[in-house]
């Protein structure tokens, strides 16, 4: 079937009727929603109003209130259920956010498998809230900290993943005793429409198996930028977890600083990756197309910047040119393609316009013009570019959501150090290098300054085990693996005395 012929809305329809979302919630509404592999509409989404907002908001908090009392293995019990949908639903799911989206097939369902792995790890979790007993300088006492939630959980998201960022944030949220709130990207409100009725068919399993679930423990709100300011105004939110570009994280973070409330900020990224003399060339040509190509480069991870050391550069960088020339393009839902379109015609124009500025500053462009406009007039296909550098500067320096490389020479491994670093962006990075005291360094206080640092793996396509972020304007929070269950809770500090005298810290004397 060619792009021309294909009829996505029809099969948006279906698959959101099988993942349990009502036919009237994606038609008549103000909200357009078009799939970017055609560029046509595949719905019309009712959009809620800021009134409406501020009372689910209010709606979230009175289930917190119930939810917090639910023991934490109890919670545990609804996020495995939630799993178990989420097992299920995979397929359709995943293909909802190729459409949605423009993903290669194994990436959209690799969205969904990364949701039932965080489900899985927040099971884990919901027995491991635990906190430390400290040893106390007071005979007959004990000390200890404890954890708690924290209330309602506002989770903002980006459009590139529609549906993992939201369950990254809810599944360990939930466990932690909060109730959530979530708004999505407008971009994508079929995808989270279909992610909230398979997390209502979860609670309506729960609730037969006897468990107790307050109503709105999970609340979507559609719509654009003013209903998340409300999100984020709002005084019974403690917690914002907000995913998107640095420009929406400056915007949002002074208004939660204003009152007091925290903020997880995972912002955009400037990702590097540096080839050194010792490099696997096979294992590094691979890594860095998937990590530069894959997902269009609408990846928070995408690798935009590649330095590769003088003794290897002409061995690697006109094989990649090469690679880059003949990966295959077009509708991701066919077999064998490897790049889908972008987002949507603006990205385009930003890509376009970052080339003409990397051309100004002396760049040698290889690729970056559209395809298959022919086929989808609507659509926005392109051929990724590499582009040659002759230092870092101009566009290089920032990010730009679309696949272009900027591809620069060095010698001096301190000096391309400082390069790598040289950014306002640190999410994530790589080092392809068999040399250990390379490797260290670069993971070393001294090396690398981003959240993400890896050897011998491109940057792109972290596992929910570890904590992900970034450091710098891509806003330091923390969230899915690791420890980061401490962002969504409270902790508090308790001394007990189990004595019959009262002895004052610090040997403070009060004898009344
Ligand atoms: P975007 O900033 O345009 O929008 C992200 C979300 O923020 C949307 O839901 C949007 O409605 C909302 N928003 C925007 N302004 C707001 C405001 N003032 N108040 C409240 N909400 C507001 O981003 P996008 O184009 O959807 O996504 C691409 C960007 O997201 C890229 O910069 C990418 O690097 C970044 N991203 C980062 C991560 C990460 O974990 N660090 C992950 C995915 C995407």
């Amino acid at each position: 079937m060619t792009l021309a012929t294909l009829n996505l809305a029809a099969e948006a329809d279906a698959l959101l009727s099988r993942l349990g979302v009502d036919a009237a919630a994606v038609q008549g509404g103000t909200l357009s929603v078009r799939s970017p592999i055609t560029g046509t509409e595949i719905g019309k989404v009712a959009e809620l109003s800021a009134e409406a907002t501020a009372a689910a908001i209010d709606a979230a908090h009175q289930a917190f209130l119930a939810w917090r009392n639910v023991p934490a293995p109890k919670r545990g019990e609804l996020i495995r259920l939630l799993g178990e949908e989420l097992r299920a639903a995979k397929a359709d799911l995943g293909r909802l956010v190729s459409i949605e989206v423009g993903k290669i097939t194994s990436e959209g369902l690799g969205e969904v498998q990364e949701m039932i792995d965080i489900c899985d790890f927040a099971v884990g979790l919901s027995r491991q809230l635990y906190g430390l007993t400290i040893a106390t300088e007071r005979a007959d006492h004990r000390m200890m900290e404890t954890w708690h939630p924290l209330g309602v959980v506002g989770i903002i998201s980006a459009f590139n993943f529609p549906v993992a960022v939201w369950s990254w944030n809810a599944a360990l949220a939930l466990v932690c005793g909060n109730a959530t709130v979530w708004k999505p990207s407008e971009k994508t409100p079929l995808t989270a429409l279909a992610t909230q009725a398979i997390f209502e068919k979860a609670v309506k399993r729960y609730v037969a198996e006897g468990g107790t679930a307050p109503d709105n423990l999970s609340t979507l709100i559609i719509g654009g930028r003013e209903i998340g300011e409300v999100l984020v105004d709002h005084p019974k939110v403690p917690l914002v977890s907000a995913t998107g570009s640095t420009a929406m994280g400056r915007a949002v973070g002074p208004r939660l600083a204003k009152r007091f409330a925290r903020a997880i900020l995972e912002l955009g990224g400037n990702n590097a990756a540096i080839v050194t003399p010792t490099a696997d060339l096979d294992l590094t040509l691979r890594g860095v197309a998937f990590a530069a190509m894959g997902t269009a480069g609408q990846r928070c991870t995408t690798l935009r910047r590649l330095f590769v050391h003088d003794s290897v550069y002409d061995s690697l960088v006109p094989r990649l040119q090469k690679a880059y020339q003949s990966v295959t393009i077009g509708n991701p839902m066919v077999d064998g393609n490897l790049v889908g379109p972008l987002i949507d015609k603006a990205s385009f124009e930003r890509m376009q316009a970052a080339l003409e500025a990397a051309k100004a500053e002396g760049g040698s462009v290889t690729g970056g013009e559209r395809v298959l406009s022919d086929a989808a007039a609507d659509a926005y296909y392109v051929r990724p570019a590499i582009v040659e550098m002759p230092s870092q500067c101009g566009p290089v320096v920032d990010e730009t959501f679309a696949p272009i490389l900027y591809v620069m020479r060095y010698s001096d491994f301190d000096a391309v150090l400082d390069l790598h670093n040289g950014v306002p962006q640190g999410l994530s990075s790589s080092i392809f290098t068999n040399d250990m005291r390379e490797a260290e360094t670069f993971i070393s206080a001294r090396g690398s300054d981003c959240g993400i640092a890896n050897v011998n793996i491109g940057p792109s396509g972290a596992e929910i085990g570890g904590a992900f972020g970034g450091e710098k304007e891509t806003g330091g929070g923390r969230e899915s693996g690791s420890d980061s269950w401490k962002a969504y809770m409270r902790r508090a500090t308790n001394t007990l005395n189990y004595g019959r005298t009262l002895p004052l810290a610090q040997g403070v004397k009060f004898d009344i």
